[in-house]
């Protein structure tokens, strides 16, 4: 199963909690890290009054169920500090399930594809500099969704990860 998370951070050193937390991802037991996107920079979302993320997009290689990566995800967003605060407030690590192949979930504590994958310039570039072939359940190719997304002030780090 490949699975694509996004991660976000907009605390404490946003791109040490980012390159930390994919080495978090990558020491999870029954998980393989198989392709991760280059830093992007980027506004926030929601309310304006906090610092700008950093983002970027990572591909797993699993055969865990996919509510086991959700609680390995919020077990390394908690182990980063991570406090909650307002919906969509600043945060040290956000880590969130994008796709899961082409499956459709909806469950309580999991909805994929992400509900925000196709309209977020954040989420849109860093998987398709990675994946740019992906077709998303319901919302379609990429590529397409990438042509119309804005970049919303995205920017793209020179080094990669
Ligand atoms: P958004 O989901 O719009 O990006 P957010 O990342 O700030 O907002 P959180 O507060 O991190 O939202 O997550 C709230 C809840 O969303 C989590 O407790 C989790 O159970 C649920 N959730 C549903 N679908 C997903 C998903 N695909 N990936 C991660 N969490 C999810
Ligand atoms: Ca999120
Ligand atoms: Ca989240």
């Amino acid at each position: 199963m490949r699975v694509y998370i996004g991660l976000g951070s907009n605390l404490e050193q946003p791109q040490q909690q980012i390159l930390t937390a994919i080495r978090d991802i990558e020491a999870i037991a029954g998980l393989e890290l198989v392709a991760q996107s280059s830093l992007y920079h980027s506004p926030p979302m929601g309310p304006q009054d906090q610092p700008d993320y950093i983002n970027a997009v990572v591909a797993v290689e699993t055969e865990l169920a996919p509510l086991a990566v959700l609680d390995a995800l919020q077990y390394i967003e908690q182990s980063h500090g991570r406090v909650r605060k307002r919906h969509w407030g600043e945060r040290t690590l956000d880590l969130d399930i994008l796709l899961v192949d082409d499956r459709v979930v909806n469950e309580t504590r999991l909805t994929v594809p992400h509900p925000g994958i196709a309209e977020r310039a954040f989420v849109v570039y860093p998987l398709a500099e990675i994946a740019p072939d992906l077709t998303i359940p319901g919302k379609g190719k990429l590529a397409d969704i990438k042509a119309n997304c804005p970049l919303d002030g995205l920017k793209q780090l020179n080094e990669s990860p």
